[in-house]
């Protein structure tokens, strides 16, 4: 087990040199925003995607053409759809009043298309009163034309050379496998935002919440890490 110290000015200041997370990464749908789960079984029933394969995999790898084509158009279409209903997480304030009050930076990493990553930063956050929209400041915004996307650590390392901060000290908070494995692959914290429908990924997260505000509770206090979990998609008899 890693011991993570807490993340707060107070304990940066009374003890700079400890391994703590000093950014968090975000996953945007099912993460920030309300799932989009029914939209996704919908596009996977109906591009014909096998069980336990990305849809973006799945059209990259196997659709040629016009057919790839038609596809592509029905992902926009439907992730549109979705997008319309996009609703804050709960919770998501307080963690990001926690961030952005002890200085932490945050950004975002989406398998989603740009307009929904746009969309969300300006129509879901511009609801908010405007005293707040400074907690909303991620940077980078990483959607899908950043290859290669999530479960690839590509993204989440080129944040940490960005920031100047190293993979082990950044979380990665996600309510996807590909969130946990790009985390984990990257030797980062990674962070899940349990649903009835992801319970089965635990065993790849270092952390797991119930709402993801209780994700202060770990960087306020500090928590412990099993830096053992590995980045392969071997559950131990869960899949
Ligand atoms: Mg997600």
């Amino acid at each position: 087990m890693v011991r993570y110290a807490p993340s707060t000015k107070a304990s940066v200041a009374s003890d700079p040199y400890s391994l703590r997370i000093r950014g968090v990464v975000f996953d945007m749908d099912g993460t920030l925003a309300t799932p989009m789960t029914e939209h996704l079984v919908k596009l996977h029933i109906e591009l014909g995607v096998p069980s336990g394969m990305g849809i973006l995999e799945y059209v990259d790898e196997f659709l040629q053409g016009a057919e790839r084509e038609k596809a592509e158009r029905r992902i926009l279409e439907v992730e549109t759809e979705a997008m319309a209903n996009m609703q804050l997480s709960p919770g998501l304030l307080e963690l990001l009043q926690f961030l952005h009050d002890n200085g932490l930076p945050i950004a975002i990493i989406t398998r989603n298309n740009q307009v929904a990553a746009q969309h969300f930063l300006e129509q879901v956050v511009t609801r908010q009163p405007k005293d707040q929209w400074k907690w909303f400041r991620f940077d980078p915004v990483l959607d899908r034309s950043f290859k290669p996307t999530k479960p690839h650590p590509q993204g989440l390392l080129h944040i940490s050379q960005k920031w100047g901060i190293p993979p082990q000290e950044l979380m990665m908070v996600g309510d996807h496998l590909d969130d946990l494995l790009c985390g984990v692959r990257a030797g980062s914290v990674s962070a899940l935002l349990r649903y009835r429908y992801n319970s089965a990924y635990e065993c790849k997260a270092h952390i797991s919440v119930d709402r993801i505000d209780k994700i202060i509770d770990s960087l306020a206090h500090g928590f412990e890490a099993d830096m053992a979990i590995d980045g392969t998609t071997d559950m131990g008899g869960y899949a």
